[in-house]
C-alpha cells in the first residue's frame, strides 16, 4: 500500500531520516514509536506532502507520490499529480485544526464537496455516518469552541474518515488532550482500526494503545528504523539496546 525506498530527508545541513525503507500493507496496522526528535511525524507528513523528501522515491497504492515515470525516467511530479495520488490518504493532526467558524457538519463536507466533487446531499450523508461512528451525530450544529477537546479530536477523525482515505495517518492525536480525554479518542481509533479495511500509520507516544491496535511497531530513533516487530515481540522481548531503554521509561 505504502513503499517507502531509500528516503532521506535533510533541512538545511541536518539530515533527520536516512536511507530509510519500509512498506506498509494494505489493511496492515503501524505503530511508530521512539523518541522526540527522531522523525517520526517527518517520516508521515511526507506521505501528506506536508514535507518533500530530499532523497528515494515513496510509493502509494501503486503510484508514484513525489514523482513521475516518463519515459523510463523519474521527474518531479506536477500538483496535480500530488493531489491526486495524496487524495488516497487522510491524516488527523496532534491540534485538530478545524475550522472555526464552521460547524461540526459543515467542517466535514467542506472538503469532500469541493475536493472529491461529490453533491452536498451526499456529503451529508456521508459526514452523518462517520459522526455517528465516532459517537457524535447529537452535534452536527455545535461549532468547535462549544466541544471539549476530546470532541474536536473525534470531529476531526469523522472529517478525514469522510474523504474515504485507503491510508489514515495518526499523528500524536492524544498529546494536546487532558488525560481524561485521551481514553474517548483512543476508542474511537480502535474501533474504525477493528473495522479492517483502512491501512493505518499511528505515530504515538501510547505504548498500550500502539499495543492494542497495532500489527507491526516500529521504533525510530536517530532517523531510522531500528528495530521492528508484532506488538508482542518490540514490547515484551526487544533486542535492541536503544529499543530497551526507550520501553523502560514507560514501565
Ligand atoms: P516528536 O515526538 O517530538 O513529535 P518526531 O520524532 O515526530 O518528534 P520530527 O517532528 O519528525 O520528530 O522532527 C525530527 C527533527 O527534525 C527534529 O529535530 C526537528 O526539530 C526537525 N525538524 C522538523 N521539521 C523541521 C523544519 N521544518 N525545519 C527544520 N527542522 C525541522
Amino acid at each position: 500500500m505504502v513503499r517507502y525506498q531509500k528516503i532521506g530527508k535533510s533541512f538545511g545541513d541536518v539530515e533527520i531520516l536516512k536511507d530509510m525503507d519500509f512498506n506498509i500493507y494494505p489493511s496492515e496496522k503501524v505503530a511508530i514509536i521512539g523518541p522526540s526528535g527522531s522523525g517520526k511525524t517527518t517520516l508521515i507528513r511526507m506521505l501528506m506532502t506536508l514535507e518533500r523528501p530530499s532523497a528515494g522515491t515513496i510509493e502509494v497504492d501503486g503510484e508514484l507520490l513525489w514523482h513521475k515515470k516518463i519515459n523510463g525516467k523519474l521527474v518531479s511530479a506536477d500538483e496535480k499529480h500530488l493531489h491526486r495520488v495524496r487524495g488516497k490518504i487522510g491524516m488527523v493532526f496532534q491540534q485538530y485544526n478545524l475550522f472555526p467558524h464552521m460547524t461540526v457538519l459543515r467542517n466535514c463536507i467542506e472538503a469532500p464537496i469541493h475536493v472529491l466533487g461529490i453533491t452536498k446531499e451526499e456529503a451529508i450523508e456521508r459526514a452523518k455516518t462517520m459522526l455517528d461512528k465516532v459517537g457524535l451525530i447529537h452535534k452536527l450544529d455545535a461549532y468547535p469552541s462549544q466541544l471539549s477537546g476530546g470532541q474536536q479530536q473525534r470531529v476531526a477523525i469523522a472529517r478525514a474518515l469522510v474523504m474515504r482515505p485507503k491510508i489514515m495517518l495518526f499523528d500524536e492525536v492524544t498529546s494536546a488532550l487532558d488525560p481524561e480525554m485521551v481514553g474517548e479518542v483512543l476508542a474511537v481509533i480502535k474501533e474504525i482500526a477493528a473495522e479492517g479495511e483502512m491501512a493505518m500509520i499511528l505515530v504515538t507516544h501510547e505504548m498500550d494503545f500502539a499495543r492494542d491496535v497495532a500489527d507491526r511497531v516500529l521504533f525510530m530513533d536517530g532517523g531510522k528504523i531500528v528495530e521492528e516487530g508484532a506488538p508482542s515481540e518490540l514490547f515484551g522481548n526487544p533486542q535492541n539496546p536503544r529499543t530497551k531503554a526507550f520501553l523502560s521509561r514507560f514501565h
